[in-house]
């Protein structure tokens, strides 16, 4: 049975400023992801705030919209079958000294907080991060 799904994937600034967002958009192509639609910007980190506000209660939020904010992102809609999950996989544990060999925070993340990828982590958050970027 189809289960064609969009999620919201974002290139974090650490991966951005070291020029692998072409790598990593490679990466979720050859895995079978299709790039709906993609931006380059840099977000306020009032609008950091908002996108984490899931978070807002953590130890970590406040330099987590910090960093979000701190320089360009790539923010893309994926496509694929079980496209949450599948990017899920392949992003990786969230730390990455957690992440599994062949994940993209394994190869790419330097730390935590430095983690280069986000992914939303269910359908419902991924509708609601796919319209919070790209239905202006
Ligand atoms: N994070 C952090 N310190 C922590 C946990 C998370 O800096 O102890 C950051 C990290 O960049 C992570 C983001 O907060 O990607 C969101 O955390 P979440 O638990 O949602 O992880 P994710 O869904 O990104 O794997
Ligand atoms: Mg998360």
């Amino acid at each position: 049975m189809s289960n064609l799904e969009q999620t919201l994937s974002i290139i974090k600034p650490d991966a951005v400023e070291r020029n692998l967002d072409n790598e990593i958009k490679e990466i979720f192509k050859n895995k079978g992801f299709k790039i709906v639609d993609e931006k380059k910007i840099q977000i306020e980190k009032s609008e950091a705030e908002k996108f984490y506000k899931v978070h807002e209660t953590k130890p970590f939020y406040n330099d987590l919209c910090s960093y979000l904010s701190s320089g360009p992102i790539v923010v893309m809609i994926l496509e694929k079958e079980n496209a949450v999950i599948a990017n899920r996989e392949l992003m990786g544990a969230t730390n990455p000294t957690e992440a599994e060999e062949g994940t993209i925070r394994k190869k790419f993340g330097i730390s935590i907080d430095k983690n280069s990828v986000h992914g939303s982590d269910s359908i419902e958050n991924a509708k609601i991060e796919i319209e919070f970027f790209f239905k202006d």
